[in-house]
This record gives C-alpha cells, sequence and structure tokens, in this order.
C-alpha cells in the first residue's frame, strides 16, 4: 500500500471514528450517570434503612423503660425496704438503665433504687405533663457523669425517672457511617444533637424541621460539605429523632470506577462503532444501492413520447422513455440516473424490465395500429450483451415495427466485431436502426455505409433553430437533403410551434416529434390518444 491510498484510507475512516468516538463518550458519560445515581439511590436507601432501624431500636427500649416507670408507684417514694427492693427488681429488668429516682412535687430528689437520700438533692421540679418525657444529657451532681434522663409524672405531681448510661446509647450509634458521615440522636424540634457520633452537622438550612415525619435532607451542611441525612423520630418519644447522614461526595466518580475491564470496553466499543460507521458511511457513499432497491421496487416506469405523421396529425408510433418514479423526489428525468446506472452496470437490467413493461402495457396499442413504430433507446453495453440482443429480436416479434435509436458517439466502434455481429442478428430479425441526436456527435460519418440504417433523428437543437439562428437552419436543410439522397427517413425531434411544423413540412421531414404535439405520455393516454385520433395543438 503505498502513501497516498494509506491517507486516503486514514481520512476516510476519520470522520467515522471521530463521529463514533463522540457516541462512544454520550455512551459512557451516560452508563457512569446510570452508575452514579443507582448508588446515589442506593445510599439514600441505605441511610433511610438505618435510621429507621435505630428509631425502632430505641423505640423498642424506651417502651421497654417506659412500661417499667408505669409500674412505679406514688407510695414508692417512702423509700423503705420495701420499695428499694421494688425499685432495684424493676431497675435489674433494663440493661441501659444504672437507676431510677423519684422526685417530689417540689423538685427534690427523694429516693433512688440505689438509697434514700437525706441530704436534700435538688433537681427540677416535675412538670404537670404526662406520658414519657427526656431530659439530659446532664450532669448528675451527686454522681459526677452525664445522664439521659427518662421520666414521667406521676398522679400525684411527683416524678418517676430513669438514667440511661450513654455509652450504651453511644455503642449504638457508633460506627453506622463511613468516617465522613455521622449518627445522631436530636432534639426533634430545634435539631440539636443529644448524643452522636461522627462529625455531626445541620443543613444550612433550617427547612427540615421540625421533624415530624421520616425526611430526607441532601443539601449543603454548616460543614461546607454537601451531606445527605435520613431523618426518623421516635414513636415513643417524637420530641426526640435518629439521623444518619453520609457525605455526597463518596458518590462522586473517582478512579475506581475505572478499571482494566471498563477501558477495555470503551475502547472496544469505540472500534466497533468506527468499523460500523466505516462501513455505513460507505455503503451511503455509493449511490448505485439507491438505483437497485428502486429496480428491486419496480419504481422505474415508461413514458411514451408520440411519433406524428405530420400530413394528418396521426400518431403513428412513439418512442420509449425510462422516468424514474423516486418516492420522495417525484418523477425523475432520465439524465439524473441514466449515466449512473450505466456506470454502475444496471443499465442493462433497466432496459430488460423497460421492454417487459413495453410489452405489457402497449398490445391494445399494437392492436389498434398494426404499423406501431416502437423506438427503444440503446447504447454501447446493451450491445455487448447477447442476452440484451436475444431479448430485442424476441421482443421485436411482438411489436410491429422495432426501431433502436444509437447516438452518434455510441457508433465510433462500428469496426468491432460484436457490434457488426450484434447489428447483423438485429437486422436480420427485422429491427430498424435510427440514428439519435444526428449531427450533433463527433465520429464523421463512415458508419453510415457499415450499418443499416434506416431513420435519421434530427436533433431538437436544429429544429429549434429554425426562423431564429440562419446558421443551424443551414444544418438542418443539409441534414434533411443528406437523409433524403440517402434514401433514410427523417424524424424530426423538439418540435414546439406551428412555423417548426411548416418548415420541416416544407423540407419534406414528414414525422414529428415535440410539445406541439404532445409531451411524454403514459400508456393508458397514449392509447386515448391513438383512440380519438386527438393529438392536439398545443
Ligand atoms: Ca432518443
Ligand atoms: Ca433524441
Amino acid at each position: 500500500m503505498n502513501i497516498s491510498l494509506l491517507s486516503q484510507w486514514f481520512a476516510r475512516l476519520l470522520a467515522p471514528s471521530l463521529l463514533s468516538l463522540v457516541i462512544t463518550f454520550l455512551v459512557a458519560t451516560a452508563i457512569l450517570y446510570e452508575q452514579h445515581e443507582s448508588k446515589k439511590q442506593l445510599q439514600h436507601h441505605d441511610l433511610k434503612l438505618q435510621s429507621k432501624q435505630l428509631a425502632e431500636w430505641l423505640d423498642t427500649n424506651f417502651s421497654i423503660i417506659n412500661n417499667i416507670l408505669l409500674e412505679v408507684k406514688p407510695q414508692n417514694s417512702a423509700c423503705n425496704q420495701q420499695s428499694l427492693f421494688e425499685l432495684r427488681s424493676l431497675m435489674f429488668n433494663i440493661a441501659p438503665v444504672v437507676e431510677i429516682g423519684l422526685v417530689d412535687r417540689a423538685g427534690v430528689l427523694t429516693c433512688t433504687s440505689w438509697q434514700k437520700h437525706d441530704d436534700l438533692i435538688l433537681v427540677e421540679k416535675p412538670p404537670k405533663r404526662y406520658g414519657l418525657r427526656f431530659s439530659g444529657p446532664l450532669t448528675m451532681k451527686y454522681m459526677q457523669q452525664p445522664a439521659f434522663v427518662l421520666a414521667r409524672t406521676l398522679s400525684d405531681g411527683s416524678e418517676v425517672n430513669a438514667l440511661v448510661r450513654l455509652s450504651w446509647l453511644r455503642n449504638q450509634l457508633k460506627n453506622k457511617t463511613s468516617e465522613l458521615g455521622f449518627v445522631a440522636l436530636i432534639n426533634s424540634d430545634t435539631g440539636f444533637p443529644v448524643i452522636s457520633d461522627g462529625h455531626y452537622s445541620m443543613p444550612v438550612s433550617n427547612h427540615f424541621l421540625p421533624i415530624d415525619e421520616e425526611q430526607l435532607v441532601a443539601d449543603k451542611f454548616a460543614n461546607r460539605r454537601l451531606q445527605v441525612a435520613s431523618y426518623s423520630p421516635l414513636k415513643t418519644l417524637p420530641e426526640l429523632s435518629i439521623v444518619v447522614s453520609e457525605e455526597q461526595q463518596i458518590l462522586k466518580i473517582n478512579e475506581n470506577n475505572f478499571s482494566a475491564l471498563w477501558y477495555i470496553t470503551v475502547i472496544g466499543l469505540w472500534g466497533i462503532l468506527t468499523l460500523l460507521l466505516y462501513h455505513l458511511y460507505a455503503y451511503l457513499s455509493d449511490s448505485s444501492h439507491q438505483l437497485k432497491s428502486a429496480i428491486r421496487n419496480r419504481e422505474f416506469i415508461n413514458h411514451y413520447q408520440p411519433i406524428i405523421r405530420s400530413a394528418d396529425k396521426k400518431i403513428i408510433g412513439a418512442e420509449v422513455l425510462m422516468r424514474w418514479q423516486h418516492p420522495v423526489e417525484g418523477i425523475k428525468s432520465p439524465v439524473t440516473f441514466i449515466p449512473e446506472a450505466q456506470e454502475k452496470g444496471l443499465l442493462n437490467q433497466m432496459t430488460l424490465n423497460q421492454l417487459t413493461l413495453c410489452e405489457q402495457e402497449l398490445t391494445a396499442i399494437f392492436k389498434l395500429n398494426p404499423e406501431f413504430i416502437l423506438t427503444v433507446n440503446i447504447s454501447l453495453c446493451h450491445l455487448q450483451s447477447t442476452e440484451m440482443v436475444n431479448t430485442l429480436i424476441r421482443f421485436s416479434k411482438k411489436v410491429p415495427h422495432l426501431v433502436l435509436e444509437l447516438t452518434e458517439d455510441v457508433l465510433i466502434d462500428t469496426d468491432h466485431q460484436f457490434i457488426q455481429d450484434a447489428f447483423k442478428q438485429l437486422t436480420e430479425a427485422g429491427i430498424k436502426i435510427a440514428i439519435d441526436d444526428f449531427g450533433t456527435g463527433y465520429c464523421g460519418l463512415s458508419y453510415l455505409s457499415k450499418l443499416p440504417v434506416t431513420y435519421l433523428k434530427a436533433d431538437k437543437s436544429f429544429v429549434a433553430s429554425i426562423g431564429t439562428d440562419a446558421m443551424n437552419a443551414d444544418v438542418l436543410k443539409l441534414i434533411t437533403q443528406f437523409s433524403k439522397r440517402m434514401n433514410f427517413i427523417t424524424i424530426a425531434e423538439g418540435v414546439e410551434t406551428i412555423e417548426q411544423a411548416r418548415a420541416l413540412d416544407d423540407q419534406g421531414v414528414e414525422l414529428h416529434q415535440g410539445w406541439l404535439y404532445s409531451k411524454a405520455a403514459s400508456a393508458g393516454l397514449l392509447q386515448a390518444m391513438i383512440e380519438e385520433n386527438d393529438v392536439e395543438f398545443h
């Protein structure tokens, strides 16, 4: 492979590889985004589950403690042997509680499960609010360590409370999050932590307060980090909530997302896409597939340009012309597709189809007019095909008068044996030859002596010159005189005005084609015109 071929190949590969690079990038980004989203969902789900489970666990324990407190009666404040025994046995049933205490209506701690207190230990006056409540963590002077207190006001206005070990609570909150997260038991109204593990922080916006139902907050926190937190209020103590929080940063794409397999997949995808696009591009840039599919879909139809006998304005024949009935672009003229069809070697097949169509469409016309002339445009490629020559011969048996129109440029190679042979076979079958667009070729006239020519079709440019271009009008005169001298029949193409028709009549040119009489028409229209003998001047 030489350098220029190599660079051509690279140039052809450049667009598909760039496009597939973009597609691969988009796909990879979409996958990463999807991964990120599902991780986020998973993280949110995990946080919700953890905060809910912790809240449920606390509720279970708090309701056990609540039930114990409900068993304490005002008379226990007597703090005698009997009531101390009762308090201790109650306390021993619940591990987290280190002490049960009794406070009188004035706020004096009178008795604990440990002992009777004779020295005046003033704590807070019990509120007149029934039901479980909490306070703390507060440092009990007499115990010298912080405690979390659960309390109830009894029917006589005194209070029973349980001191819960903070270490027990702490242990339950530990190790629930990564190093960047935190867990806390917080005040549902203020958000302040009663006890926490990790670096506790609150969302910058306090719209999450008060916490009266489970909620998830993903926001900027006071620690200036993006955190997501799940809040679950306790059922036994709605003033308290559990919060479990993680930093959102840990979800960010990092090098852990890019394993070797990831790189191999992405590069593989890029390679495969490049190849696919390369082939697609090659396929699309080769328009012959359009022609092939048009042949398959029978999109090529026949139009017939009538040949008029000027003396009586009768249609005595027609030239069959190919049209492409394009599904999107509408009817397309042969100049837009014949050269390519010829180049891609598709013209023979198209002409074979054309002949089959002629046979189907013109049977009725042949019956109406047993002398009907049908002219078919033929190129060099047709003559090179034995199948085509044989088909033309078979076809000629069904057509009263078959004429092949050859352009002068096709006739340059008339010396070739295969052309001679083809013409021999064709003329022996009674097929006539016409020279199309006569006077426009550049190949001299020697072929006229070698071929059995019957018709000369004077090119429409000469007809158009009548009355306008003296020089070309003279050439037309020469052509008609020459044709007469050689015993050829002249057909004038492109007759558009009555003046042109009259001038041609004057020169003895009897057969006319052109818009003056009719445009190329469908078989049905042609048949109607023949039946009504109706060729109107336009
Ligand atoms: Ca023609
Ligand atoms: Ca012509």
